[in-house]
């Protein structure tokens, strides 16, 4: 340690001065979107260790997590018999010369476990797999044009990222926009795209940041198969964000429709690198056409990582337990905003839940109110929607609750 920085470490918290060096040999500090500067203060940008349903930063504060890395972390941070599936593939080498044996145990249990399936490929990451997607629906239909929703996040490749530093019109060229959840709008785009429809890429569920969260109308959904039916255009789902949370068949099961080609990653893993695309027989070709790879795509140890992640999904019925948590949680902030006459608005499907404050528009209220939380012990976010995961039970939702109750206090202490 140098002598400024024994100094500054007797002033200074571990994180700041982790973000003072950071700093100096990361642009900005930091990319993309885990720079804490753009969360609301006080929030720490560097973490020291993770267990169940709790996060620890480099100042040695422990919070209830409400992001769950921002998605990867369904089971709980450091899931025993994930880490202990691991462990034992970690102890026979990682990245080999080729695939291991897990990579086709793996594919059979996404294929068993997805219905519209009959193949799957493996990634990285959720962009790489949400970019296959798109090319192996354009080498099927030798087609151009893809619909995707306003505002809806699907990486950060030049074709989607919501930056617009650094990326050309020619990046965008052939992409067409519809409003989520607006028929007359889809099929104003299908219009648009005439004959050269590739694919409509759609997330499962509405979950732009800063807005309310939005499920998909039968109506919608069904509407976009037909598109693709009429068309013969890829119906892509991107389940990325939502996969495993809401439905493990898939999130629009229920609704009756089934995509042609799903994007996964964040879940799949519990944390571990790892992306796929499925798909049906309408697109092996294609897909074993296009010439798609990454050097760390065979990693065994992620795929050992799903194959017990998926395990303990499909056991313990995941989604239906996290959905009971979120729904605790959510007449919690209920009855507490009620409690302290606060309007709020809560939006998402219960695992994936958002509160957004009524007359909010520079989420100071938002801000004040994770502040707070997160002064008591719960890391919340005041515009992007929030996990739960499998390791959250109802006394680590009774104490976020109350970690909340100093949030909602802090709102009714704001000065106009
Ligand atoms: C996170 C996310 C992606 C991109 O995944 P990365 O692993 O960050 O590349 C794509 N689509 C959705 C819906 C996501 O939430």
């Amino acid at each position: 340690m140098t002598k400024q920085a024994a100094v500054l470490s007797e002033t200074q918290s571990a994180d700041a001065m982790l973000r003072e060096r950071a700093r100096r040999v990361v642009p900005g500090g930091m990319w993309g979107h885990l720079n804490a500067a753009r969360l609301p203060a006080g929030y720490p940008q560097f973490f020291a260790s993770a267990e169940g349903c709790r996060v620890r930063d480099v100042d040695g504060r422990e919070y209830i997590d409400f992001m769950c890395s921002w998605g990867p972390v369904l089971l709980g941070h450091r899931h025993p018999d994930v880490e202990a599936a691991v462990r034992a593939q970690a102890a026979l080498g990682d990245c080999l010369n080729g695939p291991g044996e897990v990579m086709v145990d793996l594919a059979e249990d996404f294929v068993a476990m997805l219905p519209h399936a009959d193949w799957v490929m493996f990634q990285k990451n959720g962009g790489d797999a949400t970019t296959a997607c798109v090319t192996i629906a354009r080498a099927a239909t030798s087609r151009r044009k893809v619909l995707v929703a306003r505002g809806s996040y699907h990486g950060a490749l030049p074709w989607c990222t919501p930056s617009v530093a650094g990326v050309t019109t020619e990046d965008r060229a052939h992409l067409l926009h519809f409003e989520y959840n607006d028929v007359a709008s889809l099929r104003a785009a299908v219009d648009q795209a005439g004959k050269d429809l590739a694919t409509i890429l759609v997330t499962a569920f509405r979950h732009d940041m800063g807005r309310d969260l939005e499920l998909p109308t039968a109506e919608f959904a069904a509407a976009v198969r037909h598109a693709c039916d009429d068309t013969g255009a890829a119906l892509i789902i991107d389940e990325v964000r939502t996969g495993l949370r809401l439905d493990i068949r898939g999130s629009w099961e229920t609704l009756g429709v089934r995509p042609d080609l799903c994007a996964w990653s964040k879940a799949i893993a519990n944390g571990y690198a790892l992306a796929a695309v499925s798909g049906n027989d309408r697109f092996r070709e294609a897909a074993t056409k296009v010439f798609v790879t990454g050097s760390f795509w065979c990693g065994t140890v992620a795929m050992a990582a799903a194959r017990a992640t998926l395990r303990i999904a499909r056991e313990t019925d995941v989604p239906a337990y996290i959905r009971a948590m979120g729904l605790r949680l959510r007449e919690g902030l209920a009855s507490l905003a009620d409690r302290h006459g606060i309007a709020i608005r809560q939006s998402g499907p219960p695992q994936m839940p958002l509160m957004l404050f009524d007359d909010d528009p520079e989420v100071r209220k938002g801000r004040a109110f994770c502040s707070a939380a997160l002064r008591h012990g719960a890391f919340l976010h005041p515009q992007h929607n929030m996990f739960l995961s499998a390791a959250h039970g109802p006394s680590d939702i009774d104490a976020a609750l109350e970690a909340a109750s100093h949030g909602f206090k802090a709102v009714r202490e704001l000065r106009p």
